[in-house]
């Protein structure tokens, strides 16, 4: 047994320090696949008492070794944080039509984008399959379009022409694609309020997010740090009197405005009616991709978003940054499908934010 414990080790420190001397870029950004097989066959022990195929032992030890560079991966690109509002008959700055929304999704689909949560790209964890770029959507306002129940057969039904219905409408269409969005809200939650928790109870458990657009949608510059506590944690509680045990941990900026200086700690922390709430990610009205999660440039405090719309965007919208990644103009996210490691293309090594990585493994490739 003893022996046992002491060869864990060993491979712990040897995995440890493989990991280590990667990310200061010093060592190879793959380690030759004999060099692994000798530290093994020369302790003369296998974990387990199980003889590993070529296969798992690849993986066990270095997980590096399974990433296919085929697909250029490239954790350091961009990601796009799509900013929608309503969805309904008429096509307008802050409202896109069903049709064109189909549209939207058809293309990310067809294009190899693949939506992830908020929540999960502010702690870093992307689980997006290899070759494939993270997308995030969010909604702003809680309109009824976003979630709306209508009445059919004298029963309520998903319509299936609000965001939430199209949203599912995709999920069955393709079982391959990951479909969620983060919906940010105030004091309006979907309209239809006999419905509110049934809509929240609905979107947990599908997979979606829900963020905080503060109570009265005031811009945040003008408030005291009382009052952004009030705004902030009133809607949490308003919530979570809804669904228990859900935190809400992301805000989108009424207005993109941020707060003065000295109460922008009221905007990460704060207490309201003896509620604790802690934000993680803050959503900025943007014009930009957003940065990877794992980028130095990258703040959580004021993540860039990108409208969803083509009416008044300047050459700043959605489609414009589709084509420009289209046309290699721009460098999007492209995932190595593993979670626990981060692949990057060794000209973008001196932007790795190492607090964001973690205990991850770093994988450099020239
Ligand atoms: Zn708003």
């Amino acid at each position: 047994m003893k022996k046992k414990y002491c060869l864990i080790l060993i491979i712990l420190i040897l995995f440890i320090f493989s990991a280590c001397s990667k990310a200061q870029g010093e060592a190879p950004a793959i380690v030759e696949e004999n060099e692994q097989q000798e530290e093994i066959s020369e302790n003369g022990n296998y974990i387990n008492d199980e003889i590993p195929t070529e296969e798992n032992s690849k993986s066990s030890k270095d997980p590096t070794l399974a990433i296919d560079l085929s697909h250029e991966p490239n954790e350091l690109g961009e990601i796009m944080i799509l900013m929608y509002h309503g969805i309904g008959e008429e096509e307008t700055d802050w409202q896109r039509t069903p049709e064109n929304f189909r549209k939207d999704l058809e293309y990310m689909y067809q294009n190899k984008y693949q939506m992830i949560s908020l929540n999960d790209y502010a702690k870093g964890e992307i689980y997006t399959k290899a070759g494939y770029t993270p997308i995030i959507l969010t909604f702003d306002d809680g309109r009824q379009n976003n979630f709306n129940l209508i009445e059919v057969n004298g029963k309520m039904v998903l319509d299936p022409d609000c965001v939430v219905g199209i949203l599912e409408e995709f999920k069955s269409k393709y079982s391959d694609f990951s479909v969620t969005a983060s919906f940010f809200l105030g004091t309006n939650i979907f309209g239809q309020k006999e419905y509110v928790k049934e809509k929240l109870d609905f979107l947990i458990e599908n997979g979606y997010d829900l963020g905080n657009h503060t109570y009265s949608h005031d811009k945040l510059e003008n408030l005291s740090g009382e009052e952004i506590q009030a705004e902030i944690g009133s809607v949490n509680n308003i919530i979570t009197n809804y669904i228990q045990d859900y935190a809400i941990e992301t805000l989108a900026l009424p207005h993109g405005s941020n707060p003065k200086n000295e109460y922008e700690h009221f905007m990460l922390k704060g207490e309201y009616e003896g509620n604790k709430y802690e934000t993680a990610a803050v959503l900025d009205v943007g014009w930009r991709p957003a940065y990877s999660p794992f980028d130095k440039l990258t703040d959580f405090t004021s993540l860039y978003r990108v409208t969803a719309s083509e009416i008044n965007v300047d050459n700043c919208g959605m489609n414009d940054y589709f084509k420009q990644y289209a046309e290699n103009k721009r460098e999007r996210f492209i995932s190595d499908g593993n979670p626990d490691v981060v692949t990057i293309p060794k000209r973008h090594e001196k932007y790795l934010n190492m607090d964001v990585v973690g205990d991850k493994v770093v994988n450099i490739y020239e």
